[in-house]
């Protein structure tokens, strides 16, 4: 199996280490990941400057982009070959709910889906650095060999959330569905050393709906969370109602 990784953290993350460390146990692993975090950057693609690719160990590139350039540089250059999977992680803190559109981590996953390469992505449910990255890698292990042999429907690919807990303690996989943020109160604002006001977007985490079923309910009673999501965003039951509207 030829696996390509990639994550938004940065190429130095321990998350993205310890991945690539247990998926070499199934097959040929290259790297190709941002040279720094990059966390929150979503899908952009850098089309206003060149990008840079360090090798920087055996099969180990270090790209001062976005993890969607990651994924292009990777696939149409870096590797010379078409990965069977593409598996981006381990991310540092959950990516669920909404937030998975302001996701790098997700959208390298959502990257390779639109080339036509299996993909998924998956995150560490911690609001710290993260102990249990181990188990994570294992789960993301399994799931990579499950979709080598199986494959993936058409259009999608999936966001795994893993608590962080030992692997003993994880609670057995649920498939869930994409959860809802409340956001309230994400702004911070203040004055600066200079008597001028700034903005910072907070994180709110536990800001999350209970809604039974979804990645949040999941996660945080314990489950690893597996989400198939896929990038045709279109909401067809409003088409109806849309064409409905007199637009002239
Ligand atoms: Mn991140």
């Amino acid at each position: 199996m030829k696996i390509l990784v990639t994550n938004d953290d940065g190429i130095h993350a321990r998350g993205i280490t310890v991945l690539a460390g247990e998926l070499q146990k199934l097959g040929d692993v290259t790297v190709v990941a941002p040279d720094r975090e990059r966390s929150a950057v979503g899908h952009a693609l850098t089309l206003h400057h060149p990008l840079r690719a360090m090798e920087i160990g055996s099969s180990i590139f270090a790209v001062d982009g976005t993890p969607t350039d990651c994924v292009n540089l990777g696939i149409h250059t870096l590797l010379g070959f078409k990965p069977d999977i593409v598996v981006s992680g381990i991310n540092r803190g959950a990516n669920l709910g909404d937030d998975v559109t302001y996701s790098g981590t997700v959208s390298a996953a959502m990257e390779a889906t639109l080339m036509g390469i299996p993909a998924f992505a998956v995150s560490l449910a911690t609001s710290g650095p993260g102990d249990n990255y181990q188990s994570a890698a294992v789960f993301a292990a399994r799931l990579a060999g499950l979709i080598f042999e199986k494959g993936l429907p058409a259009d999608t690919f999936l966001n795994v959330n893993v608590p962080d807990v030992a692997e003993a303690e994880l609670l057995p996989p649920l498939v869930t569905s994409q959860g809802k943020r409340r956001y309230e109160g994400l702004i911070i604002d203040k004055i600066d050393p200079r008597g001028r006001k700034y903005y910072w977007i907070g994180n709110g985490q536990q800001n999350f709906r209970d809604l039974e079923g979804t990645d949040y309910h999941a996660v945080s009673r314990g489950h690893i969370s597996v989400t198939p999501l896929h990038l045709d965003l279109t909401n067809y039951e409003s088409m109806q109602l849309l064409r409905k509207w007199e637009f002239e």
